[in-house]
């Protein structure tokens, strides 16, 4: 649907990005040029308005591993975490919604960490926001962009923030930062490690909002998340110029978290969530999470066991045993319900999978460096 004089644009932006080379400078300046070309362009995705770039197999895969378009994941499902909602609202959320106001010494953040535990929210919590934003998420395990897509991942990144450009206002999230902006460094750096961390620092900088005259509809935030805020290179930690602690739940939350995990499965009338609260201090929320999964299944194999010992007793072998199920799950299609002794039994075979001596180690980290 793109206009002749789009698509003639469009071939020499492809054609630039053809040349590979180039300081991160002139990277930067193409990449402005193509998202003004963005902004007259008809083309409905990226993938069409980079139609003929040699990287256009890159662009599809970035298009579909890490972009979705409609998220749907309502802050109401994340337990606790009031206070990490509300600073992130005002980090990420109004800027989003009155660009006009978060402007000079109000420009919104260059990015965002969310840093604590594994487990806690992190994800659900950047999820959630872009969902309330109705922004564009981009989901980049930073493990993989390494790994997976190693030798190309440079320019993943420059391809990435172009298209969050072209889709913005966009939200990219950096799961497990870390992984590719660690402070290691020094020799025994790899060098493509090295050119990706200098790629996302450029990137960065150039999301600022500074620069950005036509302001609103530009906004591209960057979210990124770490279990290991300790290892993160300063260069970095600087740009993520907003760290918030997600800590593990406190008591309320962990109540809430049951409340939550147990929405879909039938209850016994014993259950009691402040009990189950007091029983799971120091489980995250992922804990808890698989607290209930193992406790659901509970009930079930209970029945499975009673099934086995009734057929086995009138002298059936596997193949009845197997009959008698399939026959139960058709009379009593609502599967048994979980009780409060199931839940307890669970949370002795599931442990916590934090020690205390991480939690120190965040704490000492937050009163370094965090700043909410
Ligand atoms: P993180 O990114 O901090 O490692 P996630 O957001 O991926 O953690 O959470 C993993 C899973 O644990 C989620 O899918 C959810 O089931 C559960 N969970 C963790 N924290 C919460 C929370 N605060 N509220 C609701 N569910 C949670």
């Amino acid at each position: 649907t793109s206009s002749s004089s789009s698509s003639s644009a469009r071939r020499q932006n492809s054609s630039s990005n053809n040349n590979k080379g180039g300081s991160s400078a002139q990277r930067r300046g193409r990449a402005s040029g193509r998202r003004d070309g963005a902004a007259e362009s008809k083309a409905s995705s990226y993938v069409e308005h980079m139609e003929g770039s040699p990287d256009i197999d890159l662009i599809k895969q970035i298009e579909s591993t890490m972009l979705t378009k409609s998220l749907n994941v309502n802050s109401e499902d994340i337990a606790g975490l009031q206070g990490a909602k509300q600073v992130l609202e005002e980090a990420v959320l109004y800027p989003q919604l009155m660009p006009q106001y978060y402007t000079g010494i109000r420009r919104p953040w260059k990015g965002v960490l969310l840093f604590g535990p594994p487990g806690t929210g992190k994800t659900m919590l950047a999820k959630s926001i872009a969902s309330e934003c109705r922004t564009c998420f981009f989901n980049v395990a930073s493990a993989a962009l390494t790994s997976k897509w190693r030798g190309e991942s440079e320019k993943m990144v420059g391809i990435l923030f172009d298209m969050a450009r072209f889709y913005a206002p966009s939200t990219i999230f950096f799961d497990e930062i870390d992984s590719i902006a660690s402070a290691r460094g020094g020799s025994t750096e790899h060098e493509a490690s090295r050119r990706v961390k200098s790629e996302l620092l450029t990137q960065m900088d150039g999301v600022s909002g500074d620069g950005d005259e036509s302001g609103s509809a530009k906004t591209v935030v960057v979210l990124a998340a770490t279990n290991l805020p300790w290892d993160l290179d300063d260069a970095i930690r600087r740009r993520l110029e907003k760290r918030i602690y997600i800590p593990l739940p406190d008591h309320d939350g962990r109540a809430e978290l049951f409340k939550i995990a147990t929405r879909e499965v039938r209850l016994c009338d014993d259950v009691d969530f402040e009990k189950l609260a007091d029983e799971s201090d120091g489980y995250s929320g992922a804990d808890i999470t698989n607290v209930c999964h193992e406790a659901s299944m509970m009930p079930i194999r209970r029945i499975i066991e009673e099934t086995k010992q009734e057929v086995h007793a009138q002298g059936g072998g596997r193949h009845e045993v197997l009959a008698r199920m399939k026959q139960l799950g058709q009379d009593e299609p609502s599967s048994p319900p979980v009780g409060q002794q199931d839940l307890l039994m669970a949370l002795t075979k599931v442990q916590s999978s934090v020690g205390g001596r991480d939690l120190s180690k965040y704490q000492a980290w937050l009163e370094e460096y965090g700043a909410t």
